[in-house]
C-alpha cells in the first residue's frame, strides 16, 4: 500500500518517526476548492489552507496554466551575476507596487527559512557596511516563527519543538522578549494598555542593558502563526517602533503567513501600520503551487548593499533557484487574481462571519480563548477557563482536537501553548465558513 511504502522509505518533518511508524501517513491525492481528499477518496475542508499558504484553494487552473506557459517558453534561467528574466522583473515591479511603504527593492528566494536566513546575513553584512561591526545582534519575540535554518532557527528557538535536540543556541546574538499574548501573559490587574506599556518597557530595557550600539534588528509576524496565532493588542507595534527607531534598530516584518490578504488588507503591515525596512514574505505569494519567496527591502538598506557590493566587488548570497522563472510566473499569476478576482476585498467581505464564529467558540468549556483577525484564528484550550489553567501537555488536549476535527472531515493543526491554528483557503465562502466552524464544535464535542 501507499501507507507501507512511505513508511519503508521516506523521513517526514514535524512527526513523532516512531509513532508514524505505527499509524502511517494520511495521504493527499487530489483537491477541489478549500477541499482536499485523500486515498479513501474522504473529504476534508483544509482548515490551515496546507500550511497557511493555498490561499487560492486546490484547483486553481490560471496557475496551472501560468506554470506550463512558463515552462514552454522558458523553463529555468538563474538570477546570479545579473543575469534575469520576464516573470521575475514583473513580479518584483508587482510587488512594490503594493508593498508597504519604504520598501523599494525584491530578492527572490525559496522559501520562508532561506527569506529569513537571507535577512539575517543581508543585516550583518549591512551593519559591517555602515562600519558600524558590533551591532549584530537580532531581538525576536517568545514563541515567534521565523524558519528554521541555523540561522533563523535561533529565531524561533523559544519553540522547544524546533530546537530542542539541536544544540540551539550556537550563536549569542539572538534575544527574545515576552510575546503580546495579553490572555496569556497579561499580569492580574493589568489593563491591555498597561500590558503594551510593559512590553514596550521590556523591549527598550533589552536594548539598553544590551547596549544600542549591539541591536540590530528586530524580527516580529504582525500577528504570530505558528507559535499560536497571537494577535497583538491595540497600540503594541506603535510602541514598538518608535522604541527601535530611537536606538537606530531595523524592523523586519516577517510576513511569510500575513502577507497577501490573510489579515485583510494586503500584508499585515497595513493592518497594524507597521513600516518596515524589510518584509519577508513567502506561502500565499504563490498560493504554494510552486515554492518561491521574497525579502523586500528599503531603499535606504538596499543603498548600503549596493555601495558595500561595490566596495567588496559581489553581494555574495544566492540560490540556484532563487528567483525560479516558472515560481515567479506563478506567482505574477496569483497577484493577477488577487486584483481581478477582488480576493482581498472577499476577505473583508467574510471575515466578519469568520470571527463572529470563531469568538462563539469562547463559551465552549474547552476554549479559553479565541482569538483572529481577518482569516485567521487560533482557539486556547484550557482546563479551566475561569484560572486558565492549561491541560498537563502530556495529554495534547489540542491534539486530540484536531484529532475529533479530523473524524468530522476538517484538518487544523495543534500548535504550541495548547492552542489551535484555523487558517482557511482565502476563497472561502460565508457557507464554508460555517460548515468549518460546524465541524470545529463536533470535534470539541468529542473531545469533552
Ligand atoms: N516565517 C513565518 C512567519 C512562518 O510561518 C514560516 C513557516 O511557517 C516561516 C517563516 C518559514 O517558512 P518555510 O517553512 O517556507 O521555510
Amino acid at each position: 500500500s501507499l501507507q507501507a511504502r512511505d513508511i519503508a522509505y521516506t523521513v517526514h518533518p514535524y512527526t513523532n518517526l516512531r509513532q508514524h511508524e505505527q499509524q502511517g501517513p494520511l495521504v493527499i491525492t487530489g483537491g477541489k476548492g478549500i477541499y482536499v481528499t485523500d486515498d479513501d477518496g474522504k473529504d476534508y475542508i483544509e482548515g490551515l489552507a496546507g500550511l497557511w499558504c493555498t490561499s487560492l484553494g486546490f484547483s486553481e487552473k490560471r496557475l496551472v496554466e501560468a506554470a506550463r506557459r512558463q515552462m514552454e517558453r522558458m523553463p529555468y534561467t538563474h538570477t546570479f551575476a545579473g543575469r534575469s528574466s520576464e516573470p521575475v522583473i514583473e513580479l518584483a515591479e508587482k510587488l512594490i507596487g503594493i508593498a508597504p511603504a519604504p520598501i523599494r527593492k525584491a530578492y527572490f528566494v525559496n522559501s520562508g527559512s532561506e527569506a529569513i536566513d537571507t535577512a539575517i546575513k543581508l543585516i550583518w553584512y549591512y551593519q559591517n557596511a555602515r562600519g558600524l561591526p558590533q551591532k549584530k545582534k537580532i531581538i525576536a519575540r517568545q514563541r515567534a516563527y521565523h524558519g528554521i535554518t541555523l540561522a533563523g532557527g535561533h529565531l524561533t528557538a523559544s519553540l522547544a519543538y524546533t530546537s530542542s535536540g539541536f544544540d540551539l543556541p550556537m550563536m549569542d546574538r539572538f534575544r527574545h522578549v515576552t510575546a503580546p499574548s495579553y490572555y496569556r501573559y497579561g499580569l492580574e490587574g493589568e489593563s491591555e494598555a498597561q500590558f503594551v506599556d510593559r512590553l514596550a518597557d521590556e523591549l527598550e530595557q533589552l536594548i539598553l542593558a544590551e547596549g544600542p550600539e549591539t541591536v540590530a534588528a528586530f524580527f516580529a509576524e504582525p500577528v504570530q502563526g505558528a507559535g499560536g496565532v497571537i494577535v497583538p493588542p491595540k497600540g503594541y507595534f506603535e510602541k514598538v517602533q518608535a522604541i527601535l527607531k530611537k536606538y537606530d534598530v531595523l524592523f523586519v516584518a516577517d510576513e511569510v503567513i500575513c502577507g497577501f490578504g490573510r489579515t485583510g488588507n494586503w500584508w499585515g503591515c497595513n493592518t497594524f501600520d507597521i513600516a518596515p525596512d524589510l518584509v519577508t514574505c513567502a506561502k500565499q505569494l504563490s498560493s504554494a503551487y510552486l515554492p518561491i519567496a521574497g525579502l523586500l527591502m528599503s531603499d535606504a538598506f538596499y543603498q548600503v548593499l549596493a555601495d558595500q557590493s561595490a566596495n567588496l566587488g559581489t553581494l555574495g548570497v544566492g540560490y540556484t533557484y532563487g528567483g525560479h522563472p516558472v515560481a515567479a510566473a506563478v506567482a505574477l499569476e496569483t497577484l493577477k487574481i488577487y486584483e481581478s478576482d477582488h480576493t482581498i476585498e472577499h476577505v473583508q467581505a467574510v471575515a466578519p462571519r469568520f470571527l463572529e464564529r470563531l469568538r462563539r467558540l469562547e463559551s465552549h468549556p474547552l476554549v479559553g480563548e479565541a482569538r483572529g483577525v481577518g482569516l485567521i484564528g487560533g482557539i486556547e484550550i484550557v482546563k479551566d477557563k475561569a484560572t486558565k489553567e492549561q491541560f498537563d501537555q502530556q495529554l495534547k488536549a489540542n491534539a486530540q482536537v484536531v484529532a475529533k476535527c479530523l473524524a468530522h472531515g476538517l484538518i487544523l493543526r495543534p500548535l504550541p501553548g495548547d492552542t489551535i491554528g484555523i487558517c482557511p483557503p482565502l476563497i472561502i465562502s460565508e457557507q464554508e465558513i460555517d460548515l468549518l466552524f460546524d465541524r470545529l464544535e463536533a470535534g470539541l464535542d468529542d473531545a469533552l
